[in-house]
């Protein structure tokens, strides 16, 4: 792209201009003095549109997720210095950051950094990849480099404050037990859809096939394009063995309910893990109720991120449209519906609401769906 024009909006710099929205978007942009970092809106949506957001609202995790990485482009020179490292835990204002030969280290984060990143309420998260430096006070995280993806959501009381939980995070396993307690499609979708809206694959687990039959649920997701799952993690039975190759290498958060059997699976899937930790709980047990977040090493290469953030499954900082667009299925059936902007619950010609009558949608999906935006999102 010519250096020229655009070189000043740090946030596109070497990357060549998207045609449409963007440069529309460009041609009418005044030229204003940029005030701190964190608040030239203009340079997210750059950003956005080079992560492929044209044509969608962006929400808020996704803005700060551009925020973020546009900051880290503008100080790329500084991913040059010190050594590279992966957030692992924190201790109160201490970081851990575990470096390549898989040693932690107690890290505190560089004064510059954190005034720039100031305005976010937990600015480093799990899974950030650092760059620390040793000096004479100790490990010092001297910067931060841009995001894959991070698992975000808006605060339940304050829509306007985001916490994130963890960042570059390969899978979301997304598990239900088929039986005691019950199956909970609605809780599956909204996994999915959290997964979705933060740009995160996800995956789902069934636990406790000896005691129920997965197959139907299994065709559900697998007909959606998520890979499904069912496991006995007690008898190692199930496709346990393919599970732990879907995860192979990834870093992945594991979500469900209580008792459902996420401990037992991990334990199942990663005996190493256990063996060094002791039995692994998982945030949200009773006995492990720790509201900070720690990511485990795996022995194939991944990491077992163990977040407080999926423990809550309420949908926040969305519209129905954006629900509508991040549920595939319904996704699929809205551009035939005959308003734009159908909210699929009660207008007329609705090719979503035909879907689910023919049996093209599954009526646990749209039940899920209906239960997100009148109840989560109040219907707006
Ligand atoms: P968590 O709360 O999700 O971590 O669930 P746990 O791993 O602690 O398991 C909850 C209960 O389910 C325990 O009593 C386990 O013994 C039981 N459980 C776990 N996996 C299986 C399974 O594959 N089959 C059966 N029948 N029970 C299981
Ligand atoms: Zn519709």
């Amino acid at each position: 792209m010519p250096e020229t024009g655009d070189s000043k909006y740090k946030g596109t710099r070497g990357h060549s201009p998207r045609e449409g929205l963007g440069r529309l978007r460009r041609a009418n942009r005044k030229d204003i003095a940029r005030i701190s970092g964190w608040e030239s809106r203009q340079d997210d949506d750059a950003y956005l549109e080079k992560h492929g957001h044209v044509g969608r609202r962006s929400h808020a995790g996704e803005s700060l997720l551009a925020r973020f990485n546009r900051l880290a482009d503008d100080h790329r020179d500084e991913l040059n210095s010190g050594e590279s490292g992966e957030v692992c835990g924190f201790a109160g204002k201490t970081v851990l950051v575990r470096d390549a030969a898989g040693i932690e280290h107690d890290c505190q984060v560089r004064q510059m950094l954190k005034k720039r990143i100031s305005g976010v309420k937990n600015p480093l998260c799990i899974g950030d990849r650092v760059r620390v430096t040793r000096e004479t006070g100790g490990m010092v995280i001297a910067a931060v480099e841009p995001r894959r993806n991070q698992l975000a959501r808006a605060d339940s009381h304050n829509r306007s404050l985001i916490h994130v939980f963890a960042a570059n995070v390969d899978c979301l396993l997304a598990t239900s037990a088929l039986a005691e307690p019950d199956l909970k499609y609605g809780l599956l979708d909204r996994y999915l859809l959290i997964a979705a809206s933060n740009g995160i694959p996800a995956a789902v687990a069934l636990t406790k096939t000896d005691l129920a039959d997965p197959t139907v649920p299994l065709a559900l997701y697998h007909k959606l394009g998520v890979p499904a799952f069912g496991v006995a993690a007690l008898t190692g039975g199930g496709d346990l063995s393919a599970l732990r190759e879907h995860l192979r290498g990834k870093s992945c958060v594991i979500a469900g309910q209580s008792g459902v059997g996420k401990s037992s699976l991990i334990n199942a899937l990663y005996p190493e893990l256990a063996a060094r930790t002791g039995r692994v709980a998982t945030a949200g047990h009773g006995r492990h109720t720790t509201t900070s977040s720690r990511s485990y090493p795996l022995a194939d290469g991944g990491r077992l991120i163990d977040t407080p953030g999926v423990r809550e499954c309420g949908i926040t900082g969305m519209v129905t449209l954006d629900v509508a667009l991040l549920y595939s299925d319904i996704a699929l059936h809205h551009p035939q519906c005959r308003f734009v902007d159908c909210s699929h619950l009660h207008e007329p010609d609705c090719a979503v609401r035909a879907a689910v009558e023919r049996g093209d949608i599954a009526k646990s999906r749209y039940e899920s769906y209906r239960s997100i935006v009148c109840e989560d999102l109040g219907g707006k």
